[in-house]
């Protein structure tokens, strides 16, 4: 007859913030062993459960006696805050275990319950500043050697991690965090954010922005987490921001696009990569290069070094405007100068790909020339004709309401919207992706075209005589549907055809039957 132990984190120190798993984990128990705190917090969820709360450091102690009980059977609960996993009673309760020779498959069942450790729960608290790769460091030399934590820190701070630092002060250890700032401080600008969140999602919780400067003016204890950013991380209106990459290869405005998938890791588009072919250096060249980046100066010159990126966006005159001003042509040209290109493309649009350091400034400089710009790649592009130079204008209102709901979203793979203001269908809308025909007061839908390869066919008709107050709903519908289920790299064509009906549509395959031979680039 053998228990089981259960180890179980119950986050940050507030109710709602406890998993389920731990709430039933607790329930499920006869007895729990745990910090008096804890348990006063978890007393709600308890029945008839025998506890044991102990001091704080008898930590040892209260794994022997989990383990002990379980020997006789009975199913005990371990708590600990945050998550049991981290700084937490988790390995302790196996480490009495490996002692005793036990091993997985028989005697005393172990299960190590997860919860919301204490990074997670600060780093809520200030804003996002744990967006890139980040470290935990207790600074606790009671178990710990201060020389190891010291080179723990040195080299945390030297690889620009984001830095949590746990139990950084108690009422005798007061230097370690001390010392923890001046490593810190050989790295990083003394301007770095720091947050300090003491008791989060407790009711003395408190939490203080401040700069790796000034943190220790402020009270540190205990039950305080110091969170200290990269050197990209900034203060905007009192969070803390931790942005998601060091060079900006996304751009923040939905018209504006980054890179193509097909362009990632190609060396002048990511310069800042590991390179594919591995250069041969000598030991000695290494070992160099190591010295050099470990003296303070170039560390941080390493680290805040920009590089410039390939930034593509498609301009028009406008969603119905086909003719481009001598003005704007020539601001493309000046935009583009030596270094990029302009490509005229099959959609009636000029792709830009410009190599630069701030995306943001071509961007507006095209807006206040009044393009209309569009993310490039596996998004939506809405298609229109020009309305017989504009006197067809009737179902204007409708493309440009689709432009605005739908241009540029991300999708599965590129789909384009074809709408064609008059039933002659003259700039080919049954032909893409969607299409959508304005006919006597109402819209004709086409679904699925398959636009390329020798198979190609228009979209099957689904439905005619469309309201204007409908066909939005009904094409952002169908669009919403694709972006959810559709397959990564899939196309619309492909998905209809997969799920067999979109919109309420039902799927007939059109498909030419024809013989098939290999195609030269991508599928057919
Ligand atoms: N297992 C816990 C960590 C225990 S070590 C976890 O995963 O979170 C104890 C340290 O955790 C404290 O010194 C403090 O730095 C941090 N900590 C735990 N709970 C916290 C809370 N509610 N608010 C802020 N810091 C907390």
């Amino acid at each position: 007859m053998s228990g089981k132990v259960l180890v179980v984190g119950f986050g940050p120190g507030s109710f709602e913030h406890i998993t389920e798993r731990a709430k039933e984990a607790i329930q499920e128990s006869d007895m729990v062993i745990g910090y008096k705190t804890y348990v006063e917090l978890i007393s709600g969820l308890l029945g008839d459960q025998q506890i044991i709360s102990t001091g704080m450091t008898e930590e040892v102690s209260r794994a022997q006696e989990a383990v002990k009980q379980a020997e006789q059977g009975k199913t005990i609960a371990v708590i600990s805050s945050g998550d049991a996993g981290v700084y937490g009673m988790a390995g302790l309760v196996y480490e009495v275990l490996v002692e005793k020779g036990w091993k997985p498959t028989d005697g005393i069942k172990v299960e190590v319950v997860p919860g919301i450790s204490a990074i997670n729960s600060c780093a809520s608290l200030l804003g996002a500043p744990v967006m890139h790769d980040s470290c935990t460091i207790s600074l606790s030399d009671h178990l710990t050697p201060w020389e190891l934590i010291a080179k723990r820190l040195d080299a945390a701070a030297q690889a620009d991690f984001v830095i949590a630092l746990y139990n950084p002060k108690s009422g005798r250890r007061t230097r370690q965090i001390m010392e923890a700032q001046r490593i810190l401080l050989n790295y990083r600008s003394p301007d770095t954010p720091v947050g300090l969140v003491k008791s989060a999602y407790r009711d003395r919780q408190e939490i203080v922005k401040t700069t790796l400067a000034d943190m220790l003016q402020h009270d540190i204890g205990m039950l305080t987490t110091v969170v200290i950013g990269n050197s990209s991380t900034f203060m905007y209106e009192d969070l803390m921001i931790t942005p998601r990459g060091y060079q900006r290869k996304y751009t923040l405005n939905q018209t504006t696009q980054p890179l193509k998938p097909h362009q990632r890791l190609k060396k002048e588009a990511e310069p800042w990569a590991l390179d594919q072919e591995v250069e041969v250096k000598s030991s000695r060249t290494w070992a160099e290069e190591a010295l050099q980046a470990a003296s303070g100066e170039a560390a941080s010159t390493i680290v805040q070094q920009q590089v410039e990126t390939i930034f593509e966006v498609a301009v028009s005159p406008g969603v119905v405007e086909k003719k481009f001003t001598p003005t704007q042509l020539a601001t493309l040209a000046a935009i583009a100068g030596e270094k990029g290109s302009i490509e005229y493309t099959t959609d009636h649009y000029m792709k830009l790909s410009i190599p630069t350091l701030s995306p943001h400034e071509i961007t507006e400089e095209l807006e206040a020339k009044g393009f209309l710009l569009f993310p490039v790649g596996s998004v939506v592009t809405v298609k229109a004709c020009d309305f017989c130079e504009g006197e067809k204008d009737s179902s204007i209102p409708q493309v440009q309401q689709l432009q605005q709901l739908l241009g540029g979203m991300d999708v599965p793979k590129e789909l384009k919207i074809g709408f064609n203001g008059c039933a002659m269908a003259c700039y080919g809308a049954v032909n893409e992706d969607i299409g959508i025909v304005f006919r006597r007061g109402k819209f004709d839908l086409f679904l699925g075209a398959k636009t390329v390869g020798r198979t190609a066919h228009p979209g099957q008709p689904v439905a005619e005589g469309i309201s204007q107050e409908e066909i939005v709903e009904m094409v952002t519908g169908i669009v919403h549907e694709y972006k959810e289920q559709g397959h990564a790299n899939e196309s619309f064509y492909k998905f209809f055809k997969r799920v067999g009906a979109v919109g309420g549509f039902i799927h007939r395959d059109v498909t030419p039957k024809i013989k098939l031979e290999p195609v030269p680039c991508g599928d057919d």
